[in-house]
């Protein structure tokens, strides 16, 4: 990889333009992580980017020399996707930030992708409209980040992820061509699907610049209850046994014992803390379907569970789902570093692998807690540490890749929803194959030939330790 020099600086200024261009000691420390624990490095130049030209000016640039440019939206990714590992530019997106038309006839909603998904949900639903992917993340986050890791949430389960929505993108290809995908198509099979294959890219395959994506009608209705459960089986159960009377909820979020100390420490909603899972159910759509699905859901639950407690409006069921949403920030307060992953099984898997969890946390003595979205068996087993403790520090890498290969035993995959980065990346041959990793590599090839996109990402070395900075 090169370095920037002072007549490739120039040039970068001169396609970004001054306002957008900074290599001042803050401004590059402040771009030298993101959202994940124990990972940096320092780039050497950060660009605003303002428009689909403006990017491909810069990477045209960045191409010709060979600079490595790290693209990053609101930095909350947690697989080190935006840390600059090899230098170079950092392209922060969060100045694309308009919203281009909501299309009320075909359904649809263009924007650049450095909208935040929060302002996305709102101004859709204005217009009694639903754009379903709502990651914990998303009064922060960037629909183009969104896009580039597949982002999931907590309505996973009943209407699927980022990938479910995205018809149409703008991306600026490595060489500063660019690329239009899709449409405001409802069918379109021209071709390889280059607009599926570059959701979940992680910045390692092109700049997307802008996207279309499929809205829904606002459902009418909404109805939230909690089910407080003495045996963590038990509430698995209670999942799959909604699931087997044919009931697809809007959400099926799960919450370990650590969790529920936590986050009713926190929230002071009144969870009991006594409790070995909570349930956290609700359903959306026609106000009888939502009364009927919600009586069927209680009924079930009622079979196991000590008690349940439904919201009494929409207040209430809100304070419910914040207080989910509020979990890691609880996790949070309790150790200066707090690893969030995202080991994901099939539904049925889920109590053995919390079981599982508990035990290899046990095992290593280290505090793991686990909440997540049970529905989907997307867990989010939560590990309170100090990343100034060296000998933790590794008890904890351990304990985590035990449970990457526990997941896989019970037939999931090392990340759900998170993505791979640089965090997963040592993990990946465990799920997709030495030959997964050939195609993969092979792909990333026929884009990024200079490799000079999110270099160091996806396919990095073989260590499986982590990059523990300022001790
Ligand atoms: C508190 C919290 C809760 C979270 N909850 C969830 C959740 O429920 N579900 C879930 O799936 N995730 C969740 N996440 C992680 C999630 O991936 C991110 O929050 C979100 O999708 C990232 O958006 P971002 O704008 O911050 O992207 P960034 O972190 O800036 O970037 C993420 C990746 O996308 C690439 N990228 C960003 N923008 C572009 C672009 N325009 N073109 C090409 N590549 C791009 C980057 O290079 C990087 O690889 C959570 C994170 C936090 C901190």
């Amino acid at each position: 990889m090169r370095r920037i020099t002072g007549e490739i600086r120039a040039k970068l200024i001169e396609a970004a333009g001054v306002s957008a261009y900074f290599d001042d000691e803050e401004s590059l420390l402040s771009h030298s992580y993101d959202a994940t624990p124990m990972l940096q490095a320092m780039p050497e130049a950060v660009i605003y980017a303002q428009s689909t030209n403006q990017v491909s000016a810069v990477l045209k640039i960045c191409h010709q020399y060979e600079i490595p440019v790290y693209t990053r939206g609101a930095a909350s990714n947690l697989c080190g996707g935006t840390v600059p590992v090899h230098g170079g530019v950092v392209l922060v997106t969060t100045r694309m930030n308009r919203l281009l038309e909501i299309d009320e006839e075909n359904l649809t909603a263009t924007f650049e992708t450095g909208l935040t998904t929060k302002a996305l949900h709102q101004a859709v639903e204005a217009k009694g409209l639903f754009y379903p992917p709502d990651p914990g993340s998303m009064l922060v986050s960037t629909l183009g980040g969104n896009i580039a890791q597949c982002a999931g949430g907590l309505r996973g389960l009943k209407y699927g992820t980022t990938k479910d929505y995205v018809i149409g993108l703008t991306a600026v290809l490595p060489n500063g061509e660019v690329i239009h995908t899709g449409g405001k198509l409802m069918k379109d099979v021209a071709g390889y699907d280059l607009t599926k294959l570059l959701v979940g890219s992680e910045g390692t395959l092109a700049v997307i610049t802008e996207a279309t994506v499929k809205l829904l009608p606002k459902p009418q209705a909404t109805s939230v209850m909690l089910a407080y459960f003495d045996d963590m089986y038990a509430a698995a159960r209670t999942v799959s046994k909604i699931i087997a009377a044919r009931i697809i909820p809007s959400t099926l979020e799960f919450m370990d014992h650590g969790t529920i100390l936590v986050v009713e420490d926190y929230a002071k909603i009144g969870l009991p803390t006594d409790m070995k899972a909570i349930l956290l159910i609700g359903q959306d759509g026609h106000p009888a379907v939502v009364e009927e699905d919600m009586e069927k859901m209680r009924a079930i639950c009622m079979e196991e569970a000590r008690e349940i407690k439904v919201a009494k409006d929409m207040r209430e069921a809100e304070e419910l789902m914040t207080a989910r949403r509020s979990a890691l920030s609880a996790l949070a307060r309790l150790k200066p570093t707090t690893i969030l992953e995202d080991a994901t099984v099939p539904r049925s898997q889920i109590a053995t692998m919390v079981e599982k969890i508990a035990e290899i946390g046990a095992k290593y003595n280290v505090r793991i807690c686990t909440f997540g979205h049970a529905g989907d068996g997307n867990l989010h087993p939560t590990c309170m540490t100090d990343a100034r403790d060296q000998d933790e520090i590794e008890r904890v890498e351990e304990a985590f890749e035990e449970i990457f290969a526990a997941a896989l035993e019970l037939g999931g995959t090392i990340t759900g929803e998170h993505g791979v980065g640089i965090v997963k990346a040592p993990f990946l041959e465990w799920k997709v194959g030495p030959a997964g990793i050939e195609v993969m590599k092979g792909i990333k090839r026929a884009f990024d030939p200079k490799n000079i996109l999110n270099p160091g990402k996806m396919f990095a070395g073989q260590t499986r330790k982590r990059v523990v900075i300022n001790r």
